[in-house]
């Protein structure tokens, strides 16, 4: 199975990230410690504090020096040794974390923009948002930059 995370919240935008390539993230948003050690249970901390909590069963944490979204998401990855997997990109919402389901095209006219509609057949939507996901050049350029970002 592949790595679960849950992240504090200075790191929103690498969230995304990890959602983007198809991680299950929790985001944590709140401030009680209680709350986050439940949640995090059996899953990797990423955090940008080092007053971590005590008592936590997070499968492990770590300590997250970069700013930047771009260079947290590389050196998590290199730091954990992920296997980037593009067949799990953008399966997953990247707002609430859900795994997206296919939907039928018919499903989703008048919830898209038409040029969309009329340009692609394949749309997947989020079971938790109701969100509706197509490989347009948005994920496409997404996709480029990851990999790009992995390659050197
Ligand atoms: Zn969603």
């Amino acid at each position: 199975m592949a790595e679960q995370f849950i992240v504090d919240r200075m790191l929103g935008r690498l969230a995304k990230w990890l959602r983007i390539l198809g991680y299950d993230t929790l985001y944590w948003r709140g401030n009680d410690w209680r709350g986050l050690l439940e949640k995090g249970r059996g899953r990797i901390f990423l955090t940008r504090t080092t007053k971590l909590p005590q008592g936590g069963n997070f499968q492990r944490v770590i300590l997250v020096r970069d700013d930047k979204p771009n260079l947290q998401l590389k050196s998590v990855i290199r730091e954990l040794g992920l296997k980037i997997d593009e067949h799990r990109f953008f399966s997953r919402c990247i707002i609430c974390d859900r795994q997206l389901e296919k939907i039928p095209k018919e499903e989703v006219k008048g919830r898209v923009p038409d040029f969309v509609f009329s340009t692609y057949s394949e749309f997947n939507s989020c079971p938790g948002c109701s969100r509706i996901y197509w490989k347009g050049t948005h994920q496409e350029n997404m996709r480029k930059k990851v990999l790009e970002l992995l390659s050197h």
